[in-house]
């Protein structure tokens, strides 16, 4: 068992009070993001859309798990996703590593 000693990172859920996720097919999974896209379309205050956002991203977190990325391989992938962003000159802002720019290597 996943010990998740961070409280202010996405935890995937393991149920949604009915049953288990690994029962969710891909359409339960677009289901889910879609129920929460709505909750945000229709949230009054930005308080309110902010926190449907961080739902949509706890079901993705959820999702990434199911399909096998755990938190070390899903840290992994936003790494490669932010070097892929970094290339294309989507930041103007920077997250940088000891190099400077985004390490592409975890340990760097
Ligand atoms: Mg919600």
């Amino acid at each position: 068992m996943m010990i998740f000693q961070e409280n202010e990172i996405p935890i995937p859920v393991r149920n949604d009070g009915k049953r288990s996720v690994e029962e969710y097919t891909y359409s339960d999974w677009k289901d889910k993001i879609c129920e929460e896209l709505n909750e945000v379309m229709t949230a009054e205050s930005s308080d309110e859309k902010a926190e449907e956002l961080c739902d949509i991203i706890t079901v993705c977190t959820s999702f990434l798990e199911a399909i096998g990325y755990d938190l070390k391989g899903r840290k992994k992938l936003f790494r490669k996703i932010n070097i892929k962003n970094d290339a294309r000159g989507y930041f103007d802002h920077m997250y940088m590593g000891k190099t400077g720019r985004i390490a592409e290597d975890e340990n760097a």
